[in-house]
């Protein structure tokens, strides 16, 4: 169910901030929680009224959490994506929706014509929020939404969306099979160091191809990775 003003970076109780970084620091979950709670925290001091307020964070930010290693040194972690005023899920603290100021974005390192254009591939092709529907069942909701390789391969699957529409509408019996084969490729694929570094921008091979598909499990034994390929064939 979709409501007011959803999309497949703000649902109902989760989010993704993948392309705003979150997921390049090298913190486990409980740490990625406990920096985003502290962001939040800091930025409520900011004086929305005030440029310098909003460069002071950034800058303090940026030097506190630059310690931390990056799975990417490439990827930019933006210290703007925490709980946004008025919010109970992560987001962009500087969004205009929550600041008022169209150009508060402008105060970070992509600048607002980036964040408010950027859609990571996954939400483009997931228009009417089947995918995000599925992915919202799980607490790792970002990583999967994210995972432009692991959707690549489902998506290949011929009638893959409407296939799923069907399993999360219909009758829970019916479908409950399809769905728990899908779970289990799900599972296998947050295992990988891949998806736990999830930035949304990699973009591979549109294919499913046999050498795809064992890569994008290449984290596991021969023996899962040959049963993965064996679940995932038969999911189409
Ligand atoms: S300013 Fe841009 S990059 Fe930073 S949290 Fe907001 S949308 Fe993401």
């Amino acid at each position: 169910m979709t409501g007011p003003g959803e999309n497949a970076c703000q649902r109902r109780g989760v989010s993704c901030g993948a392309c705003c970084g979150i997921y390049n620091l090298t913190l486990g979950e409980d740490d990625r929680s406990r920096l985003i709670r502290d962001r939040t925290a800091e930025f409520a001091n900011v004086d929305l009224t005030q440029a310098g307020s909003f460069a002071s964070y950034r800058q303090a930010r940026e030097a506190v959490e630059a310690g931390i290693p990056r799975f990417n040194a490439e990827t930019y972690v933006c210290p703007f994506f925490g709980i946004p005023r008025g919010r109970d899920s992560a987001g962009c603290m500087v969004h205009p929706s929550i600041t008022g100021n169209p150009h508060s974005q402008n105060f970070s390192f992509y600048g607002a014509s980036i964040c408010q254009t950027y859609d990571c591939p996954n939400k483009e092709r997931d228009v009417n929020l089947v995918y995000s529907d599925y992915c919202s069942r799980f607490p790792e909701y970002a990583r999967l939404m994210a995972d432009t390789r692991f959707f690549n391969l489902l998506i290949s699957l011929p009638g893959f969306l409407q296939t799923l529409a069907a399993a999360l509408d219909g009758d829970p019996a019916e479908r409950a099979d399809w769905l728990s084969r899908l779970d289990a490729l799900a599972n296998a694929r947050l295992l990988a160091p891949e998806s736990q570094a999830v930035a949304s921008f990699e973009f591979r091979r549109f294919t499913n191809d046999e050498e795809e598909l064992l890569d994008v499990f290449g984290h596991l034994n021969q023996f899962d990775r040959v049963r993965m390929l064996d679940t995932f064939r038969s999911l189409g």
